[in-house]
């Protein structure tokens, strides 16, 4: 077993490493079985010079709000695994806030949402994009002819001037000024 670290920055040390150390240190909680005197050992130069050997710098944009921050994401064997802000971006000038900091973070994090899910009798269960745009459309057609102001339409930071002119004129259509675009910065 490896690793770490005469950096403590888990950013200067390898991801097989890391995982290897995370791993490692479960086992040592859940059984105290493994003598932690040795379960470390420093890492190599090239490691701290390179912890993502092979990766490729992306340029890309933030997704957490409309502004659309540049990213440079360093991509290793088609895993996202570090990044930084991209100084030569015409909007953010190498600036990001703390969500667009955290990107990478956001896309590997297990909480992360990546398809349609329905709770039926206390449990979630995973449906398809149709059966989940077809669910929301009866929907809005139940509530449209029993009243329209059961339902309010939110936005997100996400969206642009553009979109939420969209959804205001969607709103109005519907029936209801129960509209608030969320972004108010
Ligand atoms: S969430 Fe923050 S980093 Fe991301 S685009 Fe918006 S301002 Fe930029």
């Amino acid at each position: 077993m490896s690793q770490v670290s005469r950096r403590p920055l888990s950013s200067k040390i390898g991801r097989r490493s890391f995982l290897k150390m995370a791993a490692l240190s479960s086992a040592v909680g859940a059984g105290g079985v493994i003598a932690s005197a040795n379960a470390t050992r420093e890492a190599t130069d090239a490691e701290v010079k390179n912890p993502y050997p092979n990766a490729k710098k992306v340029k890309t944009i933030c997704t957490a709000c409309s502004v659309g921050c540049g990213i440079i994401a360093e991509v290793q064997d088609g895993i996202w695994v570090r990044q930084e802000p991209a100084q030569d971006h015409p909007v953010s000038l190498g600036g990001h806030c703390c969500k667009g900091a955290d990107m990478v973070g956001l896309l590997r994090s297990t909480n992360r949402l990546k398809y349609p899910m329905v709770k039926e009798n206390g449990e979630w269960k995973r449906i398809s994009y149709k059966e989940a745009l077809d669910r929301i459309g009866e929907q809005l057609n139940k509530y449209q002819k029993e009243n329209p102001d059961q339902v309010q339409f939110m936005g997100s930071a996400k969206v642009s001037n553009e979109i939420a002119y969209y959804i205001r004129k969607f709103a109005a259509f519907y029936g209801t000024n129960n509209i608030d675009h969320q972004a108010r910065i």
